[in-house]
């Protein structure tokens, strides 16, 4: 059998992709990765699209009728089928939890996965050699006993985790804190997702100090039902304690590409205030063109 294998537009490895790849390579049969020509040829074809934008990619391959088309930007029902998506291909990345306890509105993870649950433990994802496992579960701390475990499974083993879905700092408690602390990991990353956080953001970060995490990555969303001015709060407040920003657009907007240029940029969030960062000379009539000559002075003060 020749089995075609399409990525429209992942930006990390696609898990899904990966499962088709390993359950046709393990029953000996052709896998062919990204060469649309050959969907004539081939006896089956697994294309995935993450990004709505890049829709109309994914219908070209409509017209054929052995091909199983997906991804969060095609239809969030189209899913693999049971004997693939229960493979497991050890590239050191997947999830260990599907779905989520939140409904938060502007993610697709309620509507795709719904109700959390356990779907494998870390060992399952690992390839026995790396040194790091990338982590993409919605919301881990949601499950505290299994998180413990995960911690435990990557202690014993010298394996850092990049829990690289992000963590829901509202769970966090002293115990977890302290797991955080002695478990190898890369800068762990938490969401700041509304204004109204505040609040839990700031107990959040004084536990993880307490326990000797002095810097996390905080997830900033913008562009859904947030101002620019309530935007630069959170980013502000983030800055004020120290802490390191990764703006999120929920819709791409000019307005609010200054914004992620500045915080995307981990020394340039240190270093400077928004209001410093829009003072650049080569830029200015950039920004002015975005925001208009008065709004760009008020931000100049930002
Ligand atoms: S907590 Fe995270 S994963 Fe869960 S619904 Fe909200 S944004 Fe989605």
């Amino acid at each position: 059998m020749r089995v075609l294998i399409i990525d429209i537009d992942s930006k990390i490895p696609n898990l899904a992709l990966k499962k088709a790849e390993r359950y046709h390579l393990d029953r000996g049969d052709e896998v062919i990765w990204d060469m649309s020509l050959m969907a004539n040829q081939v006896d089956r074809i697994y294309v995935s699209c993450v990004f709505r934008k890049n829709r109309h990619k994914a219908e070209e391959y409509e017209v054929y009728p052995h091909a199983l088309i997906g991804g969060s930007g095609y239809d969030l029902k189209v899913t693999l089928p049971p004997e693939i998506e229960d493979v497991t291909p050890r590239i050191n990345m997947g999830f260990t939890t599907r779905g989520c306890i939140r409904q938060c509105g502007f993610c697709v993870v309620p509507e795709k996965e719904g109700g959390i649950r356990i779907v494998g433990r870390l060992l399952d994802l690992w390839d026995g050699k790396a040194n790091q496992i990338t982590l993409l579960d919605n919301n881990i701390l949601a499950v505290p006993r299994h998180f413990v475990e995960v911690c435990f499974q990557a202690l014993l083993n010298w394996i850092r985790l990049d829990f690289n879905g992000g963590l829901d700092h509202r769970l966090l408690t002293r115990e977890i804190a302290v797991m955080l602390a002695v478990t190898p990991h890369v800068v762990y990353k938490f969401a700041y997702d509304r204004p109204a956080y505040r609040k839990s953001v700031n107990r959040a970060i004084a536990l993880l100090k307490a326990v000797g995490i002095r810097q996390s990555t905080w997830y900033v969303l913008v562009g859904y039902d947030t101002t620019l001015e309530q935007d630069l709060q959170r980013l502000n407040h983030l800055r004020f304690m120290n802490q390191r920003a990764f703006v999120q657009r929920y819709v791409m907007r000019p307005e609010l590409n200054p914004l992620a240029r500045w915080a995307n940029q981990r020394h340039m969030f240190a270093a400077m205030t928004f209001g410093q960062f829009l003072r650049e000379p080569r830029k200015r009539d950039y920004y002015i063109g975005i925001y208009g000559r008065e709004k760009y002075e008020e931000l100049l003060a930002a």
